[in-house]
């Protein structure tokens, strides 16, 4: 599931081509991606408007229209966004739900094969009600230990699912979750109350530290995920915990577990992680 890392990869990617573009027709294959009631005021709404900007809240995908509404883009499990800098006739159409044709003759192709993928327009007050509900962006400067800590104290869920709960914190999910707390030695199951201020500070870099370098290397491809160029990133080369039950943990003799937390697969180190 595309999580801040490779969200932040499909933006880096698209702005530099959707920005300034004015989208002249969209077809929508399934009217599932778009709420099937909406489907026929999506077109009319997005037609001949011109895209000012492209930017990521979480892991949503926005792009702003000189209308004054917003495209949210939000790929769930399977979801897909592919620059297509090619004549519609030849993209390739399996598993495609929405395309959006821009005036230099490319387009946005929105795949998703599970169908739990979403791309709605909201009006600036909807928008703003959606940002809101979400926990601030851990790669913002403002994003300190002394905040993590503070949102980690009073709580007693295990640290991981507070990590994965995006009302507190925006943008990270399974994998990023699992490699941040490796890194930061910190055991995934443990009530995040318990959480000291110098251990809150270690996790805050390690969250940090983590989705940079999965950034860099433009996320993890563990399933479906891909660049908008449609390369696969690179990220899950160097998972040192996650999907590697079993297997012996980078840094000392154990061995790496999985548990269950929060109804997801979680991978740690039992002794390396207290
Ligand atoms: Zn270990």
């Amino acid at each position: 599931m595309p999580e801040l890392p490779e969200v932040e990869t499909v933006k880096r990617q698209l702005a530099p081509a959707l920005t300034g573009r004015s989208i002249t027709r969209a077809r929508i294959l399934d009217p599932l991606i778009v709420a099937p009631a909406a489907a026929a005021g999506f077109k009319k709404k997005i037609r001949g408007r011109q895209i000012t900007e492209v930017g990521r809240r979480g892991k949503y995908l926005k792009v702003e229209l000189d209308s004054g509404l917003t495209l949210v883009l939000h790929l769930r499990m399977t979801g897909r966004l592919i620059h297509a800098d090619m004549p519609y006739n030849s993209v390739n159409k399996r598993h495609l739900r929405l395309y959006l044709w821009l005036d230099d003759g490319s387009g946005l192709a929105f795949y998703d094969q599970r169908r739990f993928g979403k791309a709605v327009l909201l009006e600036p007050t909807q928008a703003a009600a959606l940002w809101e509900r979400l926990g601030p962006e851990p790669l913002e400067r403002s994003f300190s230990a002394v905040r993590l800590h503070r949102i980690l104290n009073g709580r007693q869920r295990p640290v991981k699912s507070l990590l994965l709960d995006q009302s507190l914190i925006a943008g990270i999910g399974n994998i990023y979750a699992d490699e941040a707390l490796f890194r930061a030695g910190i055991n995934p199951a443990r009530p995040a109350n318990r959480i000291s201020a110098a251990e809150a500070q270690r996790l805050c870099r390690a969250i940090k530290q983590t989705l940079r370098s999965a950034i860099r290397l433009e996320g993890s491809s563990v399933d479906t995920y891909r660049t908008a160029r449609g390369a696969r990133g690179r990220f899950q080369k160097t998972f040192r915990v996650h999907r590697r039950e079993g297997e012996p943990c980078p840094t000392c003799d154990g061995t790496v577990k999985k548990i269950r937390i929060a109804g997801r697969s979680t991978y740690f180190c039992p002794s390396c992680q207290r």
